[in-house]
């Protein structure tokens, strides 16, 4: 019996990354995929012939891919085509100011000195030597790294990691920290939203969540064919390297025989046998019984707070009244309502900041010619209930479409020109999330140790994907796939005759 069959459910960013090192190391490697093509979150909805990326758009922390495909032979370049953005993001605000920042700090720096002045703009200096500081100490024990302990991260970090992080005071939040940042309080809404890009709340999320400031500043990339160009490029290398792809094939059950993992049900009731299983759904599918009794202990009973669901618009249609960049925000005057709204009273917001992805652009494009476009707000992950009824869904659309035409941007959606997506769609398309997209909510310094690991408590069973550590987002979850990856490989070293001293991603087996 070959030692080596491993099972992927789940071709999504963490899944993809998992099947390209595994089937680099020459294991039989099967990825089955309840959907019909890969991505998962990285999905495009086609509008009047157009295919608009309607998840992930904002793609960063390229060298987690440099990475990857470097260890298997190839390269970012050769499998897709990127191309670094100049603006990161164009900011509005209702007072009618809009700011972008730069990928060159410098230039940002000029922007705020000429839009909030001199001693703003030192702020800001202050505020990215604070953020690359403390990338710079949590990129390996937190980051890189296998899921830590508490204890082991704190050793990890060492004498001035902890000085780092005391400096910063861990203990308060993301909101908070931003106030001692900056006296300009809309460079204090415009940093606290980082939060979000985890799903979470910048009064609740810890001030450690400032490093991702730093990783938009390290660069923020476009793809050709859009993020689904780069899932299908990761599939493409896992084909190649001999990875199997089963799409339209949902698991049913994991099986586990003997005390260890023996294979997958599939729902079309084929059994698929594999001593290693990596699971890239949401963990919380494991946790509800999903996938059977026999892995509900895998990750802890307790249920986590989610992190944020999202209500979008894909929408193919001019946009018109202001001048837009590829990622642009609308901001509120009044920002806490917009959380307290979805945390506290799980409602869609009365007062949504909204995010637009300008796809044809930064390229200028003629007056009246339709674009794809990406609206969304943020919205409470309760799609597996009933508190959002049409009624609802219909007044945050108004309100946002409101809100953007205060801010001059004039965008109508009807029912030929976009395609509405909830926290319901979510959740059917990520079983056990109520359409959470981004695993649990960061909130508390304590909530990165509560994540799951790669590895579980039953042999064979591992974890990959946004709700998994390190955490959400599309280089997160690709890394988890890796750390996923690396897990399985040094458990077949232990168990089994494959080869020792193989060199697998940068790590050598025993
Ligand atoms: C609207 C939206 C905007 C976002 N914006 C950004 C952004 O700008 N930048 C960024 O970095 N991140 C962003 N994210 C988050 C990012 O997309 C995710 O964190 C990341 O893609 C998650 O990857 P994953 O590995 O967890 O897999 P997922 O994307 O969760 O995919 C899991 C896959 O597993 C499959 N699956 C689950 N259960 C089964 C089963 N039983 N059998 C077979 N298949 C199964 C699912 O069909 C799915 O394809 C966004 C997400 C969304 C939805």
């Amino acid at each position: 019996m070959s030692e080596h069959r491993v099972v992927i459910v789940g071709a999504g960013m963490g899944g993809l990354c998992s099947a390209i090192a595994l089937a680099h190391q020459g294991l039989e490697v099967t990825v089955v995929e309840a959907s019909g093509a890969p991505g998962g979150k990285v999905h495009s909805r086609e509008v009047n012939g157009a295919h608009i990326d309607s998840g992930p758009t904002v793609f960063t922390m390229r060298w987690v891919f440099d990475d990857l495909l470097r260890s298997v032979g190839t390269s970012v370049e050769a499998e897709m085509r990127i191309t670094p953005l100049q603006v990161l993001a164009r900011h509005f605000w209702p007072d009618g100011s809009q700011l972008d920042l730069s990928a060159d700090a410098r230039e940002s720096e000029a922007a705020i000195a000429a839009w909030s002045g001199g001693e703003e703009a030192r702020r800001f200096r202050d505020f990215c030597k604070t953020t690359r500081q403390l990338y710079a100490t949590l990129e390996g024990p937190m980051i890189r790294a296998q899921r830590p302990s508490m204890g082991g991260f704190m050793g990890e970090l060492g004498f001035k990691g902890l000085g780092v992080l005391a400096q910063l005071g861990p203990m308060r939040s993301l909101w908070q920290q931003l106030g001692h940042q900056f006296s300009d309080p809309r460079l204090r809404q415009l940093f606290a939203r980082y939060a979000t890009y985890c799903g979470s709340s910048p009064w609740q999320s810890p001030a450690t969540l400032m490093l991702i400031a730093q990783v938009e500043m390290d660069g923020v990339w476009s793809v050709e064919g859009g993020m689904v160009g780069m899932a299908q490029a990761l599939a493409r290398v896992a084909h190649r390297r001999g990875a199997v792809f089963r799409y339209n094939s949902r698991c049913q059950r994991i099986e586990m025989r003997q005390g260890r993992v023996g294979g997958v049900h599939l729902e079309s009731g084929e059994f698929l046998p594999a001593e290693r299983v990596i699971f890239n759904g949401d963990a919380a599918a494991l946790r509800q019984g999903l996938l059977g009794d026999d892995v509900r202990r895998a990750v802890p009973t307790d249920a986590p707070p989610r992190s944020l669901s999202a209500l979008t618009w894909s929408m193919n249609t001019p946009a018109e009244g202001v001048a837009l960049d590829r990622h642009n925000v609308f901001f509120q005057s009044t920002y806490a309502s917009e959380f307290e709204d979805i945390f506290e009273r799980q409602r869609l917001p009365e007062q949504p900041t909204v995010y637009v992805c300008a796809q044809d652009r930064p390229a200028p494009l003629p007056n009246g010619q339709a674009e794809r476009l990406f609206c969304l707000v943020n919205a409470p992950a309760c799609g597996d209930g009933n508190a959002i009824n049409e009624e609802a869904l219909e007044q945050c659309q108004t309100h946002t479409f409101q809100h953007l035409r205060q801010l001059g941007l004039n965008l109508r959606p009807t029912a030929s020109n976009s395609l509405r997506t909830t926290p319901w769609d979510f959740h059917q398309r990520f079983p056990a999330s109520g359409g959470a997209l981004y695993g649990q909510a960061t909130h508390g310094w304590t909530s990165i140790f509560s994540r799951p690991g790669s590895t579980t408590p039953l042999q064979g069973l591992y974890l990959a994907g946004g709700s998994v550590h390190p955490g959400p987002g599309v280089p997160m979850a690709a890394l988890s796939g890796r750390r996923a990856a690396e897990a399985l490989m040094a458990s077949l070293a232990l168990t089994s005759t494959y080869p020792r001293g193989a060199t697998f991603g940068g790590m050598s087996t025993p």
